[in-house]
Parts: structure tokens; C-alpha cells; sequence
């Protein structure tokens, strides 16, 4: 029996999937089936962006250096 591994999106910050609806949590029993790729659902990915230009602030501030 050939098996089509299913391709998922999944945020590696909270581990939610991308679907047809957006992202969402999910219970899968078939996950050794899928085929994972890591990416950053649209808040995490916010929240990375507001890090790194936060980091970037601090880093032009003599006290933080
Ligand atoms: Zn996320």
C-alpha cells in the first residue's frame, strides 16, 4: 500500500497547523503520516518581528551593550 504523506505547515513557536480556516490547534494520531514543514503562524510571527526590532533597539543603547 503506497501512502501520500499529507504536507502540513505548523508554527514552531505554538504548534498550530495551517488550514483552509487559518491556523488552529490540532490533535493528529497520524503524525509519523505527515510531511512537517516549520514556519510562523501571522501572531507568532508578529511577536518574533517585535523581538528582533526590539533587540535591535536595545542594541543601539550604550546601558545594554
Ligand atoms: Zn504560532
Amino acid at each position: 500500500m503506497q501512502e501520500e504523506k499529507q504536507f502540513v505547515m505548523k508554527c514552531c513557536i505554538c504548534g498550530r497547523e495551517k488550514t483552509d480556516r487559518g491556523w488552529e490547534y490540532r490533535f493528529r494520531a497520524d503524525e509519523q503520516n505527515i510531511l512537517c514543514s516549520h514556519g510562523f503562524c501571522a501572531p507568532c510571527y508578529e511577536t518574533e518581528i517585535m523581538k528582533i526590532r526590539l533587540q535591535t533597539t536595545l542594541a543601539t543603547v550604550p546601558l545594554y551593550r
